[in-house]
């Protein structure tokens, strides 16, 4: 029997950990965070939905479906709010039906029934949204909600192995894309921490940033031409190694999130497989000294594949420090020859500013030292553990940002107190640490994390109040409402101050030319209709 995904939180079910394990789990946890219940909730079981307001026709009903589970499983993305909701059974906007087309005429085919029906159409690629992107609220004018799930669009199709490209389906999830180039001895190369459930098309759609530091790790920068469906017809642009054609027609689809047409391929570029591996972990007595030298070593030339600074008590959660230093993960990585000296160079760099190391890795990323092997566990099992929070009442939320080096010091600055100190109202008490995910020449993209004691029951109430004071605090120091994460639905606010006017003009005006009834995504980057 295939293996079913849990409908409230991540992974699939047969992973949701024993009574007994999570109970152990707890007490370890809420002993280390100083909070936290060490006797975890259950999860309510899926409640009946409301009747759904759509019937597909005859010929789509073999590839729809309007189940509970399967309505349940597609009413939310996976933020701590997602999770808080589903795992206490409250689906207040479920989609009306669930499509899986099996090939691009099949999505054209849902697609030009749900919009002649008047429903509102979702693409849904792992539902691993943080920012309310997949969730069918979309206010009454629209007849329904048909989520069009691009899963079972996941091949491989097409390796252009001269020119280092691939042409792969949209709903291809990260391990197997990687598998199926993995036989050509190829990769992607573009890891975010959600790889194992999240889809090409997803990271498209949402401008998603993998695991590396620099350089190519942006899914933006990966993608050679995009094919997508539109209610007024298709939109595949031309494979180019670049082009100064106008305004991008790629560039125009990366970051739509759904609102402007549903991609249902790509080609991408793909690399071989890195042998060549270097990793090491430097420990700072200081976040500031660590912020300059990983500013030293982004303007060096060097580009390391890994810069993670961690500040000391993120790395003591983690168990990568002991909550006295900040800890960079340093690595680098090719497939074509030894990396030492770059690292010899960017160990050097860091001395300069007080950095000192422990044992260098020449393996995979995580043999470079305890530190580091304990910081990727930690990253691996992240996703998890955020179930475990929500079962024993501890409120975990990230948000992430950027900014430019000469403001840094000051942002970050203002940002935890503003972070801390709504933490401390809501909450009462609770931590607020950061990383670095990416690093630029002109600047870092700070990841800030939150972990503090819920009310059960009042989680999302403390939750709203937490996300908007931190992204008021992003938005007035000058940052970027979200790096990496996309727009959603819960970040539209920030999102609408922060771009320029004009280009929302310019912005609605697109839509309106390729989905002239505001069916796709409605709520998304842009108002639904009214
Ligand atoms: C634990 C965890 C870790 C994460 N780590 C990262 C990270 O490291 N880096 C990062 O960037 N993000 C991360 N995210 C956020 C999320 O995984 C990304 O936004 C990811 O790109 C979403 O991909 P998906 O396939 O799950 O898309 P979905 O969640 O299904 O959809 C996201 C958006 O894209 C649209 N969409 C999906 N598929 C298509 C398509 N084929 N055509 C048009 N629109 C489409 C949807 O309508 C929606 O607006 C993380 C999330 C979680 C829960």
């Amino acid at each position: 029997m295939a293996r079913r995904l849990k409908h409230w939180g991540w992974g699939f079910e047969d992973e949701q950990p024993a009574p007994e394990e999570l109970r152990q789990a707890a007490q370890f946890l809420s002993e280390r965070l100083g909070f936290g219940s060490s006797e975890p909730e259950e999860p309510a079981p899926l409640p009946a939905l409301s009747p759904p307001r759509l019937q597909p026709p005859d010929s789509l009903a073999a590839i729809c479906r309007s189940d509970d589970y399967e309505r349940a499983l597609h009413s939310y993305g996976r933020s701590y709010s997602d999770i808080v909701r589903a795992f206490r059974g409250r689906f207040d906007h479920p989609p009306d039906v669930v499509a899986h087309p099996r090939d691009e005429g099949e999505v054209a085919a849902v697609l030009e029934w749900a919009v002649s029906a008047g429903a509102a159409v979702i693409p849904f690629g792992g539902g691993t949204s943080v920012v309310g992107g997949v969730e069918p609220r979309v206010g009454d004018v629209y007849a329904g909600v048909v989520t069009i799930d691009l899963k079972a669009l996941d091949r491989v199709l097409e390796v252009d192995p001269v020119s280092r490209a691939a042409r792969i389906q949209a709903g291809a999830l990260g391990p197997s894309l990687e598998q199926q180039l993995g036989e050509h001895g190829l990769t992607l190369r573009h890891f975010p921490q959600s790889f194992q459930f999240s889809t090409l098309g997803g990271w498209i759609a949402t401008r998603s940033g993998g695991h590396f530091a620099t350089l190519y790790t942006h899914i933006d920068d990966l993608v050679e031409s995009i094919r997508a469906l539109t209610p007024s017809g298709d939109w595949e642009s031309r494979r180019l190694p670049g082009s100064g054609a106008g305004v991008s027609p790629d560039r125009l689809l990366i970051g739509s999130e759904g609102t402007l047409g549903i991609i249902s391929e790509a080609w991408v570029r793909v690399r071989p497989r890195p042998a060549h591996r270097a990793s090491a972990g430097v420990r700072f007595t200081d976040f500031g000294s660590g912020a300059d030298a990983v500013r030293a070593l982004s303007q060096s030339g060097l580009y390391p594949t890994n810069c993670r600074l961690i500040d000391a008590a993120e790395a003591a959660i983690t168990r990568a420090g002991d909550g006295s230093y900040a800890l960079l993960v340093l690595g680098f990585e090719s497939a074509d020859h030894d990396v030492e000296p770059w690292m010899s160079l960017a160990l050097d760099c860091c001395s300069d500013f007080g950095g000192a190391w422990e044992r260098r890795g020449a393996g995979r990323e995580g043999e470079g030292g305890d530190s580091v092997g304990s910081w990727r566990d930690a990253f691996l099992r992240a996703p998890y553990l955020r179930d475990t929070f929500v079962a024993i009442g501890v409120l975990s939320e990230t948000f992430e940002t950027a900014i430019t080096w000469d403001r840094f010091a000051e942002f970050h600055a203002a940002v935890l107190e503003r972070a801390r100190a709504a933490v401390h109202e809501v909450c009462g008490t609770g931590s607020v640490t950061c990383r670095f995910t990416h690093v630029y020449p002109d600047g870092p993209a700070p990841y800030y994390t939150i972990l503090a004691p819920a009310r059960r029951g009042d989680e999302l109430a403390q939750w709203a109040e937490i996300k908007a004071a931190a992204s008021e605090a992003v938005l007035a120091a000058g940052g970027t409402i979200t790096h990496h994460h996309a727009i959603g639905r819960d970040h539209r606010p920030w999102y609408d101050r922060q771009r320029p006017d004009a280009f929302a003009a310019a912005l609605r005006g697109a839509k309106a030319a390729v989905d002239p009834t505001g069916a796709l995504n409605p709520g998304v980057l842009i108002d639904p209709v009214s």
